[in-house]
């Protein structure tokens, strides 16, 4: 696997743009890397693999549960309307205690917002996906400032909340220094978390097909679908439980991104279980957002939306590979 060029390194986004302190470290009582007078710099040359502040080894695994789109994405399960749907997914997360983030289309919110409404009320937290899911590395950028603006102040309007956490759509935080920037400063005028992700998961790849199956009758086909989605999670799961201990050394507390669709409504429960039985607690975003892994700097500046794992210095982009391939793989199950 070919290693990235000290050139490359050169490029971390965050050194460029002088973001030294985005708002996470705000809560961060640690000194920061970029907090080290000059003096104790070494030379950009010899940059040492990232040093990270051991996390508490008996907290781990654990895994703060995510969960796009909101408030709903792709085809309903048949028989179900969208509230049922949706209350299908905040019982399986009671069952397992589990309190979530759940990140939001504003433009897709239909008056009065019920869906919403009952993922407050069941407790859990809402987050800002901007309210047109605009992608950063192909929208005009002032106007992707402006809709995530937008939802920014809808949901606070909402909640009640300042700091509504966001989450960029696609993963994509800006393939250019000019739109990498406006990302950054959108969010840090809204005052907004980042809410990376550790784990991510196709489930997308798989999710209309899942419904096409159920709508023709075919239970079988369907089975074979959401068996591959639960267990392309636990895979995925695992591949970036052993990325975390190659890049840093030990297990971090991980971000999965989840999607409201079909496949979440069906087998969320049943998924929670068995990631318990891997030994994963589920703790809440601002708790995961306390491991010092996500305090370390993005060094990605490119078109993939990957997993924060491989945008950690040095950025490691080619790993992406094992995602491209479990999709494919997903794809042809699906197919
Ligand atoms: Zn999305």
């Amino acid at each position: 696997m070919h290693r990235r060029t000290t050139q490359l390194r050169h490029r971390s986004p965050a050194r460029m743009l002088g973001l030294a302190l985005i708002p996470l470290l705000a809560a961060c009582p640690e000194p920061q890397p970029d907090m080290r007078p000059p003096t104790e710099q070494p030379a950009a040359e010899v940059r040492p693999e990232p040093r990270v502040a051991p996390a508490p080894e008996r907290d781990l695994p654990a895994m703060a549960i995510t969960v796009d789109d909101l408030p709903w994405v792709g085809p309903l399960p048949p028989g179900m309307s969208r509230l049922e749907a949706t209350d299908s997914i905040l019982a399986a997360l009671a069952a397992h205690d589990a309190t979530a983030t759940a990140f939001v289309n504003c433009d897709r919110v239909p008056p009065g917002a019920p869906v919403l409404r009952r993922w407050l009320q069941a407790g859990h937290q809402l987050g800002n996906h901007t309210s047109g899911h605009l992608d950063l590395n192909r929208a005009d950028p002032a106007a992707w400032a402006a809709d995530a603006m937008s939802c920014d102040a809808f949901l606070r309007e909402l909640t009640g909340h300042d700091a509504i956490p966001f989450r960029y759509p696609y993963l994509h935080r800006g393939h250019t220094v000019e739109r990498y920037r406006v990302g950054r400063e959108t969010i840090d005028a809204m005052s907004a978390p980042v809410a990376p992700v550790t784990i991510e998961s196709l489930d997308w790849v798989m999710n209309n097909d899942y419904v096409a199956a159920l709508q023709a009758g075919d239970q079988a086909r369907a089975r074979t679908i959401a068996d591959a989605y639960i267990d392309h999670i636990l895979r995925a799961s695992s591949h970036y439980q052993q990325v975390a201990g190659e890049r840093l050394g030990r297990d971090v507390a991980h971000i999965i991104l989840l999607h409201a669709n079909a496949l979440l409504a069906h087998n969320l429960r049943h998924l929670l279980r068995l990631l318990a039985q891997e030994g994963f607690r589920f703790i809440t975003l601002e708790a995961a957002l306390r491991d010092p892994v996500y305090h370390l700097d993005d060094d990605y500046l490119g078109p993939l939306g990957i997993s924060w794992l491989y945008r950690i210095p040095p950025a490691a982009p080619e790993l992406f590979q094992w995602d491209r391939a479990e999709r494919d793989r997903l794809r042809a199950l699906a197919r």
